[in-house]
C-alpha cells in the first residue's frame, strides 16, 4: 500500500517538492483549524435551513414549461433566504452567471433619473459595461441611470467624507463589492461590508444597500445581508453551487427588492411565479449543502498558495498571515515564463483535460494575451481549481477553487513543481 509520500511521487511530484510542501502546511495547522470550524458552523446553518423548510423528495423534481407552482423551485428559494437571514430569495437556471445576476438587481431596481453609487472604487471588469462606464449596449447609463465612484483610500480605508459628499438626493442604490477581483486592494470582510452600510444608512436611510458577493459566500459565519445588506448577489459557478451546480445566480435579500429583480428577470405581472427549474434541482441543493466544505477547501488551497510562495520570495496578496474573506490568491511571478508555468501546473493536475497544454491568446475585452487553466467538471467554473493570468506587468496569476483539499494541494505542488521543472525555482 502506498503511502502519502509515495502517492504524491507516483503522480509527478518530486520529494523535494513534497517536502517543501509539508514543511509549508506544517505551520498551517491553526489556520486549518479555524477554517474547519467555520466550515462546521455553516454546514449546520445549511442542514437546519434544508430541515426548516421540509426539503422532500418531491424538491428534487423539476418542471418544464411555465413552471407553475414548482415545489422544489420555491423552496430552494427559502432555503437561501433563511440561509443569508433574508426575507426572500431568487436561485434560478435563468440567471446565467454572476454578470448576470448582478445587471438583474440593478437594473430592476434602478429608474432613469437614479444614480448608482460604488462606495469602493471600481467594480468587476465587467460591470464596467453593465452600468456604462464603458460605453455599452442596454447599459445603465442608456436608460438614464447615472453613477459616480468614491475611491478607497491609500491604505485600503473607506473614505467616509468622500462618500458623504457624493450621496446625492438622486443615490437610490449603494453597489459594495466584496471580493478584490482582479484588483489589489484587500478584500472586505462582512463587517466592514456592516461598517459601510450603516454609514451610509446614517446619511440616507432609504438608499438601497446591494453586495457583490462572488467568491464570499460561506468563508465566514455571516454574510453580508446579517450586516444591513438590502441586496446579497452571487453566481452557482462559485462558491454556494458547490461545484454541483451547472449554471445560476442568486439574488437574496428585501422582499421588495427581490420582487423588483424576479419581475425583471421574467415578466411584470408573472415575477417569481414563473420559472421552470427543468431537471436542475438535485445539483442545485446537493451543490448547496456541500459549499461551505468545497469553500472551505479552496480557502485552504489559497492559503497554502500564499505561504509556499511568500516563502519563495514570490509577493502574494493576500499574503500568508492575513485574514481570509473570499478564495481568490494572486501570487505575482515578475515574468511570463513564470505565469505560463504556474498555469501549466495547474491544469496539468485536473481531473479533465490534463493532457492539454494552456497558452496565452488575445481575449475579447482584455488588453493583453491571457493564459488560463481549467480543467472543469463545469466550464468555465471557477470553484474548481483554475488559474489565470495576464500576459503582462506585473505577471501575476490570480488562482481560486479546488472542489477538495487534496485536489488544491495537488495543483499547487505540480504548480511548484513545473516552476522547477523550468528552472524558475530552486528549492
Ligand atoms: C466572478 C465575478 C463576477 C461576475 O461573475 P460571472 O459569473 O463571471 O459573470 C462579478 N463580480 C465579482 C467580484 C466576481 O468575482
Amino acid at each position: 500500500m502506498l503511502g502519502t509520500k509515495e502517492a504524491y511521487l507516483s503522480m509527478g511530484i518530486s520529494e523535494k517538492t513534497y517536502e517543501f510542501g509539508a514543511s509549508v502546511l506544517e505551520e498551517l495547522k491553526p489556520r486549518f483549524e479555524e477554517i474547519d470550524r467555520i466550515a462546521e458552523i455553516n454546514q449546520l446553518k445549511v442542514l437546519g435551513a434544508m430541515q426548516k423548510n421540509q426539503v422532500s423528495e418531491a424538491c428534487l423534481l423539476g418542471t418544464t414549461g411555465y413552471g407553475y407552482n414548482d415545489l422544489g423551485r420555491d423552496t430552494l428559494e427559502a432555503v437561501y433566504a433563511d440561509v443569508f437571514r433574508a426575507e426572500s430569495a431568487l436561485v434560478r437556471p435563468q440567471i446565467t452567471c454572476g454578470t448576470h445576476a448582478l445587471a438583474l438587481a440593478l437594473m430592476s431596481n434602478l429608474r432613469p433619473g437614479d444614480e448608482l453609487l460604488s462606495p469602493v472604487g471600481k467594480p468587476y471588469d465587467t460591470l464596467e459595461e453593465v452600468i456604462g462606464i464603458r460605453p455599452s449596449k442596454g447599459s445603465l447609463a442608456e436608460y438614464g441611470v447615472s453613477y459616480r465612484q468614491v475611491d478607497l483610500l491609500e491604505d485600503g480605508s473607506f473614505d467616509f467624507e468622500g462618500i458623504r459628499k457624493a450621496i446625492c438626493e438622486n443615490t437610490k442604490l449603494v453597489t459594495i463589492q466584496r471580493s478584490k477581483g482582479y484588483q489589489t486592494r484587500p478584500t472586505l470582510s462582512v463587517d466592514r461590508i456592516g461598517q459601510l452600510i450603516s454609514f451610509v444608512k446614517s446619511i440616507k436611510p432609504d438608499v438601497i444597500c446591494m453586495v457583490d458577493n462572488c467568491y464570499g459566500e460561506f468563508v465566514e459565519t455571516i454574510e453580508p445581508s446579517d450586516v444591513g445588506a438590502d441586496m446579497v448577489v452571487g453566481s452557482l459557478i462559485k462558491n454556494p453551487g458547490g461545484g454541483l451546480a451547472p449554471i445560476g445566480g442568486y439574488i437574496v435579500g428585501k422582499k421588495e427588492c427581490v420582487e423588483n429583480a424576479a419581475y425583471r428577470l421574467t415578466s411584470p405581472g408573472l415575477g417569481k411565479e414563473v420559472g421552470a427549474s427543468l431537471g436542475i434541482l438535485p445539483q442545485f441543493y446537493q451543490g448547496f449543502f456541500l459549499a461551505p466544505t468545497v469553500t472551505a477547501g479552496a480557502l485552504k488551497g489559497a492559503i497554502f498558495a500564499a505561504n509556499l510562495y511568500e516563502r519563495l520570495g514570490f509577493p502574494v496578496v493576500p499574503n500568508g498571515k492575513e485574514s481570509r474573506h473570499d478564495i481568490i490568491q494572486a501570487v505575482t511571478f515578475g515574468t511570463p515564463e513564470g505565469v505560463i508555468a504556474f498555469c501549466e501546473g495547474i491544469q496539468s493536475a485536473a481531473p479533465v483535460d490534463s493532457h492539454v497544454t494552456p497558452e496565452p491568446w488575445d481575449m475579447p475585452g482584455y488588453d493583453a494575451k491571457v493564459i488560463m487553466a481549467a480543467g472543469a467538471f463545469v466550464s468555465g467554473s471557477s470553484i474548481e481549481l483554475s488559474a489565470d493570468g495576464p500576459i503582462k506587468e506585473p505577471y501575476a496569476v490570480y488562482f481560486q477553487g479546488g472542489l477538495t483539499w487534496p485536489h488544491a494541494k495537488f495543483g499547487i505542488l505540480k504548480s511548484l513543481e513545473r516552476l522547477c521543472e523550468k528552472g524558475l525555482v530552486t528549492l
